[in-house]
């Protein structure tokens, strides 16, 4: 669905020229979820700006499917303050399409009853929460219709409580079909939701990857250094030796725990690591969500 062609865009003002994207090619197929990671700097919301056409490149081309509609968000505010969370919903959709405005409010409350933000439609977005007004800066891009969505660092500025609001979101869109290119420095995050990591460094792609390959078979040296970055900043990591330790430990683990602590998962697909917990995961997220308890993934 997506086709990139030797993309290249370099920076220039009076003094230097700054290297954005060189010659980047790459495909992604329709549904599919592509994480693009890489170091601060070596491109990848250049990339992601440039398919949003917000950015000329200098050289190569992209291409989307036929009567393809992009969607794009990135970390920045880009809802309306003086408008409603409703109206900011409806905005775009009422002067870009046929619909009612009738039709597309009640579209936009089943969107906000479905993430649990419909008693926010009448608030403005400064009395929204960061991770709030994310989820709704995500729905004003779905309300458009689009097959391809890009975003870009969109739990960057968010706790982790928030991060999960906003990926339970992003793994229903995926349900729903969406092909997405998401720039993401969480790893947990990429873990969890792509099929495919793209990364890149100092403006070159210089790896296109299944996501469980890129995380726990790294050939690379210095994307593995990249990944262990997260681990070393661990402070534990515990190796279990069946199912039941695994659960025993988990579930002890929490109760033990004083409020708001932050613990680290060792693992390596995604958010996997909580299938082994069995029918004990519902008690286990109660008493973590109870206790404003926040877990962590790293990777080895
Ligand atoms: P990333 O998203 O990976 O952090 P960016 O795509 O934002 O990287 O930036 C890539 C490089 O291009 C960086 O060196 C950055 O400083 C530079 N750059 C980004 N935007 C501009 C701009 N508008 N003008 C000049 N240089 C820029």
């Amino acid at each position: 669905m997506i086709k990139v062609n030797h993309l290249t865009k370099r920076y220039s003002n009076f003094k230097n020229s700054k290297e954005g994207v060189i010659d980047a090619s790459f495909e992604v197929k329709k549904g599919e979820i592509v994480a693009i990671m890489g170091p601060s700097g070596c491109g990848k919301s250049t990339l992601l700006k440039l398919l949003a056409g917000l950015k000329k490149q200098d050289s190569g081309s992209y291409s989307f499917g036929d009567e393809t509609k992009v969607g794009y968000v990135s970390q920045e505010y880009t809802l309306w303050p003086h408008l409603t969370v409703l109206e900011n919903l409806t905005l775009a959709p009422l002067l870009n399409s046929q619909k009612k405005l009738k039709t597309l409010q009640d579209e936009a409350k089943s969107f906000l009853s479905r993430f649990n933000l419909i008693d926010f439609a009448n608030s403005y977005p400064k009395e929204l929460s960061g991770g709030q007004r994310q989820r709704v800066a995500i729905l004003q891009a779905v309300m458009n219709k689009p097959n391809i969505l890009l975003l870009d660092e969109i739990t960057s500025a968010l706790d982790p409580e928030l991060t999960k609001s906003v990926l339970d979101l992003i793994r229903a869109l995926a349900k729903d079909g969406y092909t997405m290119l998401i720039v993401t420095h969480h790893m947990s995050f990429a873990m969890s939701v792509a099929n495919r990591v793209i990364f890149l460094q100092k403006a070159r792609l210089i790896c296109d990857q299944d996501s469980a390959e890129f995380f726990t078979n790294q050939k690379n040296k210095e994307i593995k250094s990249f990944i262990l970055d997260i681990a070393r900043k661990d402070e534990h990591i515990e190796v279990f030796k069946g199912l039941e330790q695994y659960q025993a430990y988990h579930l002890g683990l929490m109760r033990r725990l004083p409020k708001k602590s932050t613990i680290y998962v060792a693992g390596a697909v995604g958010d996997e690591w909580v299938r082994p917990m069995g029918d004990l995961y519902e008690k286990y997220e109660k008493l973590r969500i109870k206790k404003e308890i926040v877990w962590k993934m790293v990777t080895y």
